[in-house]
Formats: structure tokens, C-alpha cells, sequence
């Protein structure tokens, strides 16, 4: 595997620059690289550059100079957009909204148009809908649908050629918290079961909290990012930099005399502890 192909994204100083006179980078320098099966959501104020930045990688604008390698292919070489925007890039983006006048099933269906004969198309709609849990739902309209339900047609639908990645440009903006929160749940599962990279442009901390990995953008520039452990991982952080947490860290044994553990004990606590030290940079201020 050469190095482009490591990652489903990479991009190099990647800059989109809008207007003549008066310019604004909406991009400006972009360097990403985002590995296979992750699921990663970006951040930043409205402006900041997020949806420039799917624009880019989902081949829907192009740059002004750097460069964006999608599943090792230069975007911008690529002859045939609509086949890599059919087989590679599944689309969530509030753009993309369900077509009213069709079924569930029917709206899945749409982008398998032209790539799969009818019978499996049909197939594929009802596996893809079954798997987002709406199996029961399948000839119902969208406005007979909830907004939870409807967004989770919209995963289907991004599913619906198998591509290796899915751009989703606030899929949760429109729900209440607990639909939000399922569907960020219906997100990860396929994320770890299908093995499909997502890249989320979110507004809601709780929905970036979900993943593992937080892209912040300010000015159409990457300022910051941030690796978010498991709850556990999380609570070894905050228990390390609290007094006791550095007893152990420090080997002050003789400071813990009224916990009534044993050496053994007290190394494991200290090793647990430690292990988790080298870990990153850290979540939310
Ligand atoms: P975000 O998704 O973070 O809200 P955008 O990527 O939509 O940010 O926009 C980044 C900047 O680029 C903003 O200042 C926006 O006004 C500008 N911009 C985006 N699209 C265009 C366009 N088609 N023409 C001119 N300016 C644009």
C-alpha cells in the first residue's frame, strides 16, 4: 500500500479562495488526512470553512491550489465526477433533502439509478432500510415519516452504492436531542460493522463527543484537534491530575496509608493510570 492509499483522504494545502477583489479563503491550507473506518466530525463557527471543505472532497467544487486525494485518486483529475460521486462519496447534506413525492424505498433507490439493474436495486433498498430500522417503512412518503425517520432514510440513501465514505453536513441539525442522539448511534454502528468512513460537519458538542476524533476550523484553516478516549479513558484523564491520581503517579505510597491497599495493588492502579498518560491531546477545554 503505497502512502496515498493508506488514507481516504488526504489533502495538502488545500485553499479555496472566493471573489476578485475582495477575497475570502474559505479554505486556506488545508492539510488532512483522514484513515479508513474513521469517523471523524468537524467543527467551527458558521463561515469557518466546514462546508467548503466537504464541497472539496465530495468533488462538488474545486480547489484553487493544494490538493485533495480521495481513496487515492487526485479529485480533480478525475474524469467521470458523477460515477466517483455514485461509488465513493455517499452525501448526507440538508441540499440533498428526500424527494416528497417518492417512497422511502424509492429515495434509497435514487442514486443506484443508471449503476444496478431494478430487482436489485430493490434488493438493495430494502437490506439498506432494514439496517437503518425501517423495515416497516419502506412505501411510507416522507412527510408520513418523523425527522428522526427521515434522516435515517437519508443514511440508507448515502449507503446505498456501498462507498467507502460518507460526507454528512449536520445531520442532526434538524432533530430533537434523542432523535439526534440515535442517529449519531445509527451512525457509529455502521461506522464499525460496515467499516464506512464518515466525516460529520456538526454544530452540537454532545453529537462531536460521540467520536473519537474532533477536526475544529476557524478561518478556513484547521486550528485545532482533539482525540476523545472512551468514558473510561475519560475519567482515567480527570482522575490523573486530581491530588490522588498523582499519589499514585508519583509513588507517594506513604500518602495513602488510609486507603488500605496493598503494593500490589497500588502498582496496578499506578500502571492504569500511567498507561494512559501518553494518550494525546484532550478533549474540550
Ligand atoms: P461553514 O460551512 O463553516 O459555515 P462555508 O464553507 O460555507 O462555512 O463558508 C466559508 C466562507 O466562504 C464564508 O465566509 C462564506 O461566506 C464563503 N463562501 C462560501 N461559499 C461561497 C460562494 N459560493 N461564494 C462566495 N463566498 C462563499
Amino acid at each position: 500500500m503505497n502512502d496515498t492509499q493508506q488514507w481516504i483522504i488526504e489533502t495538502t494545502n488545500l485553499t479555496r479562495v472566493y471573489g476578485d477583489g475582495d477575497q475570502i479563503r474559505a479554505l486556506d491550507g488545508v492539510d488532512l488526512r483522514i484513515a479508513h473506518g474513521e469517523l471523524v466530525t468537524v467543527m467551527g463557527p458558521s463561515g469557518s470553512g466546514k462546508s467548503t471543505l466537504l464541497n472539496m472532497i465530495g468533488a462538488l467544487d474545486k480547489p484553487s491550489s493544494g490538493k485533495v486525494f480521495v481513496n487515492g485518486e487526485d479529485v480533480v483529475l478525475i474524469k467521470n465526477k458523477d460515477k466517483f460521486r455514485a461509488k465513493t462519496v455517499g452525501f448526507m447534506f440538508q441540499l440533498h433533502n428526500l424527494l416528497p413525492t417518492l417512497t422511502a424505498r424509492e429515495n434509497v433507490e435514487v442514486p443506484m439509478m443508471g449503476h444496478m439493474g431494478r430487482r436489485k436495486r430493490h434488493m438493495r433498498s430494502e437490506e439498506l432500510l432494514e439496517l437503518v430500522g425501517l423495515g416497516d417503512r419502506m412505501k411510507h412518503l416522507p412527510n408520513q415519516l418523523s425527522g428522526g425517520q427521515r434522516q435515517r432514510v437519508a443514511v440508507a440513501r448515502a449507503l446505498a452504492n456501498n462507498p467507502p465514505l460518507v460526507l454528512a453536513d449536520e445531520p442532526t441539525g434538524s432533530l430533537d436531542t434523542n432523535s439526534g442522539m440515535e442517529l449519531m448511534k445509527l451512525i457509529k454502528d455502521l461506522n464499525e460493522s460496515q467499516g464506512t468512513t464518515f466525516l460529520v460537519v456538526t454544530h452540537d458538542l454532545d453529537v462531536a463527543r460521540q467520536t473519537r476524533r474532533v477536526l475544529v476550523m476557524a478561518d478556513g484553516r484547521i486550528v485545532r484537534e482533539d482525540l476523545i478516549g472512551s468514558p473510561l479513558e475519560e475519567d482515567l484523564k480527570v482522575w490523573q491530575h486530581s491530588g490522588l491520581g498523582r499519589r499514585f503517579l508519583e509513588h507517594r505510597h506513604n500518602e495513602l496509608s488510609h486507603l488500605s491497599i496493598n503494593p500490589e495493588q497500588f502498582e496496578a492502579v499506578r500502571i492504569l493510570l500511567s498507561n494512559n498518560v501518553k494518550d494525546s491531546k484532550i478533549l474540550i477545554d
